[in-house]
């Protein structure tokens, strides 16, 4: 079956959708037969608690976040966001994420971060405004970059010191203010394994609405240097073929993506 697609939107038309509740990094779902799903139905008493989302279709997405001690609403039940990766259909996946991200931002920015006033929600844009000195706070992006090196047909791959995640991928980082996507790569290339590239090429791009990050990837080739890994950020680092990878991201990541393309273009 072909779904509706997914369109932002800040106001709807009627108090009654997709609620997507969160708490914490859960998300309050149903069980039915075939699974974890969202609940459906109206907003009820905590009108104004809820944040228009969008609409999947004509059914309007509302989300909210339940105070610290507010217990899940009845016949719901959280689970964190990462176990319903692949539980949830992708729609209703990435509409959850940005409730996650979207309910912190509204949290994050009930006063205004240059005089301290309240602020309110536009019925217009994704925006909260001070009611006192007028400045805008809309959600930030984070820009960040990831990049598979290639060099002699293999692929430059690290393990993160900072993070378990027990395998190797490309290297990442974010871009600083003022720096360009490309420089921004070329730089965390060169701390974290010491060697310079050339040949940067956009490769595709994957929103990460709970942190607020956009990560934009890059093909890139060897442009000279030996590796010398930064041990602050990097366990391993290593040149490998394609036949020959260690452990790699798991799917659906676009670390998985890039490799997954460096590995077709050398089989
Ligand atoms: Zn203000």
């Amino acid at each position: 079956m072909l779904r509706a697609m997914f369109v932002p939107a800040v106001t709807a038309a009627a108090p009654r959708g997709r609620l997507y509740v969160v708490t914490g990094q859960a998300l309050c779902v149903v069980r039915d037969e075939r699974g974890p799903a969202i609940p459906v139905g109206p907003v009820g008493e905590a009108d104004a608690a809820w944040l228009v989302i969008g609409m999947l279709g004509a059914e309007a997405c509302f989300a909210r976040a339940l105070a610290v001690d507010e217990p899940p609403p009845p016949g719901t039940e959280p689970v964190p966001l990462r176990q319903l990766f692949g539980a949830l259909p992708d729609d209703d996946f990435g509409i959850a994420s940005r409730a996650l991200g979207l309910t912190a931002w509204d949290h994050d920015h009930r006063h205004c971060g240059r005089c301290g006033g309240e602020t309110v929600r536009s019925a217009h844009e994704r925006v909260r405004t001070c009611t006192r000195c007028g400045h805008g706070a809309y959600p930030r992006l984070s820009p960040a970059v990831i990049g598979l090196v290639e060099r002699d047909g293999c692929a430059l791959l690290a393990r993160n010191a900072r993070v378990a995640l027990g395998f190797h991928s490309c290297l990442a980082g974010f871009v600083e203010v003022g720096e360009s996507l490309e420089e921004a790569l070329a730089r965390e290339v060169e701390e974290e394994a010491g060697v310079a590239i050339t040949d940067i090429r956009y490769f595709g791009s994957q929103p990460w609405p709970l942190t607020g990050s956009l990560m934009i990837g890059f093909t890139a080739r060897w442009a000279g240097g030996e590796l010398r890994p930064d041990p602050t950020e990097i366990v391993d680092a290593g040149w490998f073929r394609a036949d020959a990878l260690p452990p790699v991201p798991p799917p659906f990541s676009i670390a998985r993506a890039l490799i997954d393309d460096f590995v077709r273009r050398h089989a």
